[in-house]
């Protein structure tokens, strides 16, 4: 008998780029750099839906917004999170609950918090007291201590939806690229 949840494991991790902002968790921080990428480069949005897609068994990110696709040039962290938010949808089931793990030595993100939580789980349809947003500092220690990069961790919950399980059944379509995108030798590789 299928267990009446998923969990999912999600991770992200964008270098800085200066000209750019910084967007966190659906949100702009004041930052004199922002993170480089295809997209936004929202690392704490793109670590979410990493988690949701594979609660869902529906792969990552990169199988299903490459960043060789002119179509996700650009796109915010809540806008991937709509994506994710259908893909599960169509696969049978519905956000429950969430927590983001943002791992950074800079800007100071606390004040932030509730900002980014209300933001990820209005773009997911979700209560935010069912949503978490935490922070640590890496202590200078390696890349991320030298403001070289920003990572992030989430776990994420489904629950079935309505229409569970047939629409589950229907839904079982295997993700675009499954094998993931290949950076092809790229240097330095554009995260989505
Ligand atoms: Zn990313």
């Amino acid at each position: 008998m299928p267990l009446p949840f998923r969990i999912g494991f999600g991770w992200d991790l964008h270098r800085f780029e200066a000209g750019r902002p910084l967007r966190l968790g659906g949100i702009e921080v004041p930052h004199p750099r922002g993170l480089s990428g295809h997209s936004d480069a929202d690392v704490a949005c793109h670590a979410l839906g990493n988690a949701l897609l594979g609660a869902a068994g529906q792969g990552d990110l990169g199988a299903h917004f490459p960043d060789s696709d002119p179509k996700w040039k650009g796109v915010t962290g809540a806008g991937i999170l709509s994506e994710v938010r259908a893909i599960v949808a169509r696969a049978g089931w519905i956000p429950s609950q969430f927590s983001v793990f943002l791992i950074a030595q800079a800007p100071r993100l606390a004040p932030h918090r509730e900002a980014m939580r209300r933001a990820m789980a209005e773009a997911l349809g979700m209560d935010p007291s069912c949503a978490n947003v935490a922070f640590a500092t890496p202590e200078g220690v390696g890349a991320l201590g030298r403001q070289e990069a920003i990572a992030a961790h989430a776990v994420a919950v489904l629950e079935p939806s309505a229409q569970w399980p047939a629409s589950r059944e229907a839904g079982s379509v295997e993700p675009g690229g499954s094998g993931g995108r290949s950076h092809g030798g790229r240097e330095p590789p554009r995260s989505i």
